[in-house]
């Protein structure tokens, strides 16, 4: 597995079915087959990358 947004393979597990890049620091979801990215900002909160990608990117292989 690697980071859809700086595809570097510095992926940390951060609970189930999560995973957090080291690299770029986005914070990526697995639902359904298919990744979900969000940024962490300053304050703590989340704000959506998905907008960023195609559908294909963000399939992963099972
Ligand atoms: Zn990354």
């Amino acid at each position: 597995m690697q980071c859809p947004n700086c595809n570097c393979k510095d992926i940390g597990k951060i609970g189930t079915n999560q995973y957090y890049c080291w690299n770029c620091f986005v914070e990526m979801t697995i639902t359904k087959g298919k990744l979900s990215l969000h940024q962490v900002e300053e304050d703590g909160s989340l704000s959506s990358l998905d907008d960023l990608f195609e559908d294909h990117d963000l399939q992963i292989e099972m």
